[in-house]
């Protein structure tokens, strides 16, 4: 149960006080009924604004494949970012709709969002192990025994106390590979194989636990269900 006028505050609809303009105005029901009481406490599922259910009450997963150039800071002074592509009530949430980790800038691939900090704890705890795999073109070839180092989970990049998890690498050229992480260090990738003497060129995550982007284009989301990761 939650109050009318928080409500509509919440899911973004309009400020508190314009929230209790509406529900003064008629705009409205509960239970089918007219209510002008904008403190009210009421089950989402039986309000109705401007004759429509609430938009997404109980929360919010989106699966979005992220293009190259937008952040996944909220900061408007990092430069556009992914909140730009969802509806603009979206954007007006409370709690906010914020990713689930972060993927760089010039990274592309699967980002999920979600108004959840419950899940968004667990997805990116490494205690977890949520397997991540990004594929990545390099400046050179990979160099021999590059993929027994990252599963070694020996690796100590610069700046970090403890090294890397083990890591799986894939091959699929000679400058390009898969690999495959359980953890999130900042840009750990790119520091990966820079720590090897590669310059990562291209990067792109396909998969984040058991989920793919599929034919969605890039820019593009899909809603997931809540319980998606109930275990
Ligand atoms: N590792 C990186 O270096 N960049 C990303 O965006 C994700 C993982």
């Amino acid at each position: 149960m939650r109050r009318l006028d928080q409500l509509l505050a919440n899911l973004g609809y309009c400020t508190r006080s314009e929230a209790r303009d509406w529900i003064r105005g008629g705009r409205v029901t509960v239970g089918g009924k007219v209510t002008k009481d904008f403190g009210a406490k009421a089950n989402p599922a039986e309000v109705r604004i401007d004759g429509e259910p609430p938009d997404h009450p109980d929360g919010l997963l989106l699966l979005l494949h992220k293009p190259v150039g937008l952040v996944c800071s909220h900061e408007e002074r990092e430069g556009p970012n992914v909140y730009s592509l969802l509806p603009p009530r979206w954007r007006q949430r409370n709690p906010v709709i914020t990713s689930v980790g972060r993927l760089d800038k010039d990274t592309s691939g699967l980002l999920l969002l979600t108004d959840q900090s419950e899940l968004v704890h667990r997805l990116t705890s490494p205690k977890h192990k949520v397997p991540k795999v990004y594929r990545a073109t390099l400046d050179s070839n990979l160099p021999a025994g590059l993929a027994e180092l990252f599963a070694a989970g020996t690796l100590v990049l610069k700046g970090e106390e403890g090294p890397c998890a083990p890591a799986e690498l894939r091959t699929l050229g000679p400058r390009e590979a898969e690999l495959t992480l359980t953890e999130g260090k900042y840009h750990q990738v790119r520091r990966m194989f820079a720590s090897q003497g590669c310059e990562v060129l291209t990067l792109h995550r396909a998969r984040f636990g058991h989920l793919e982007l599929g034919d969605l284009p890039a820019g593009h989301w899909r809603e997931l269900p809540l319980d998606t990761f109930a275990s």
